[in-house]
């Protein structure tokens, strides 16, 4: 008894086991405190063990092997009882005596529990999150520093028309160099763009493209498809800046674009310009026609200047013309060569008409509003003299 009770304790004090002792009668011979805890009243020496563990009811021919077998050894299922998960089992001590072991297991079992339900979680927390990133209007993927596409969104697989991820690893897509066509990898694009919003265009696809460095050895790339989006807006910047009847520039974008002509430091030339008598063709031929030649005058303008001039209406009859890098001469000459262009148009409805001009070039101390007054002054000059001709005004040197 010694032995066994020396090592009983030794389990014991471990607070993880209780013990039974049976004889072959099924009956307790002894007991450990601890046991009560799994048990619905305290047992007593010489009560029957199937009393107080009616699990063992119909495990006798098991039980009873315990007393003839030296290594007998049986688990019984884990069972919860009063509040304790335990695990019982019977060993065989001697030939006269069982051992019922009570391994309680219930922290275990609760962290087990507690370590699936986290992992379903996690499961769930996953599988959620791959719902989310497939149903993404977003092309998403995550590429690794070996420049391999580690994983990619179902909207980004189907864009690429591949099959599954793996096919798409194999495609050698390269987007890279839909930005430019100098960069080699994905990490090169990442230190490019990073930080800042990139449009890249793909077939005909137009996406904002973002990348995000992912636990420093993975980049994640999400591009957006814009591409309706963008075309409007551009229409729309386009839009803004035109005139609606005569679709060349209004006067707010020649404003802006005569800011930064000045800001520069190279040389051109104002010009203002003014149909002849527009009141009397408006009075002759109607308004309507008044408006048609306001367009064709317009389109005349446009094709006799070259891409770079900027050509705007002011307003009215009135046209503002800059012609980038004219000095005096050039500028004389190449809108002289304009009102014969405008002089012998026949325009439909209303025939011939003329028009004037007064050009400024630009002088070191101009600023936009002088540079407009002395361009229109030019033109009240040339509208004085008899209108259809091309007045230059220049600054007036004072001598002292
Ligand atoms: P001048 O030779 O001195 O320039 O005489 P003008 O008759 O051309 O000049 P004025 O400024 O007296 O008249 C301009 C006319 O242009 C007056 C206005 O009714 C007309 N007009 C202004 N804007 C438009 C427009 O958008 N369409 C039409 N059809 N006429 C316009
Ligand atoms: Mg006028
Ligand atoms: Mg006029």
């Amino acid at each position: 008894m010694t032995n066994i009770q020396a090592v009983l304790n030794a389990i014991l004090s471990k607070n993880i086991f209780e013990y039974l002792l049976i004889d072959k009668a099924f009956t307790i011979s002894r007991t450990s405190l601890g046991v009560l805890k799994y048990m619905d009243s305290i047992p007593k020496e010489g009560e029957s063990v199937l009393k107080h563990i009616p699990e063992f009811s119909g495990y006798e021919e098991i039980i009873e092997k315990a007393f003839t077998f030296k290594d007998f050894s049986y688990q019984f299922k884990t069972v919860h009882k009063n509040g304790y998960y335990v695990n019982i089992s019977i060993d065989h001590y001697d030939e006269k005596t069982a051992l019922v072991l009570f391994q309680n297991i219930t922290e275990v079992t609760q962290s087990q529990q507690k370590l699936l339900q986290y992992s379903n979680e996690t499961t769930l927390l996953y599988s959620a999150l791959q719902k989310i990133i497939d149903q993404q209007n977003t092309l998403l993927f995550l590429v690794d520093s070996q420049d391999k596409i580690e994983f990619a969104n179902q909207k980004c697989i189907e864009y690429f028309k591949a099959k599954d991820l793996n096919e798409l690893q194999t495609m050698d897509l390269k987007l890279y160099h839909y930005y430019d066509p100098a960069l080699k990898s994905y990490y090169e694009l990442f230190k490019r763009i990073k930080d800042e919003e990139t449009h890249i265009a793909i077939n005909d696809d137009i996406f904002i493209v973002h990348a995000t460095c992912i636990e420093s050895t993975f980049t994640l790339f999400t591009l957006s498809e814009v591409t309706n989006i963008y075309r409007k807006k551009k229409s729309l910047e386009v839009e803004v800046q035109l005139d609606t009847l005569t679709n060349i520039y209004n006067k707010a974008y020649f404003e802006k674009r005569l800011e930064e002509e000045l800001i520069s430091s190279r040389p051109f030339a104002l010009v203002v310009v003014d149909i002849d008598d527009f009141k009397k063709i408006n009075d002759t031929f109607g308004h309507q026609a008044g408006d048609t030649v306001l367009q064709e005058f317009s389109l005349l303008l446009k094709n006799n200047l070259r891409e770079s001039d900027i050509l705007a209406r002011w307003g009215g009859e009135e046209f503002l013309i800059l012609l980038k890098g004219a000095n005096e001469a050039i500028a004389t000459q190449k809108i002289e060569k304009l009102r014969q262009e405008v002089e012998t148009f026949d325009f439909t409805k209303v025939g011939h008409l003329s028009a004037s001009f007064g050009i400024a070039c630009k002088e070191e101390s101009d600023d936009d509003e002088s540079l407009l007054l002395r361009a229109d002054k030019a033109l009240y000059e040339a509208k004085h003299q008899g209108k259809n001709r091309v007045v230059v005004k220049k600054i007036k040197k004072i001598n002292i």
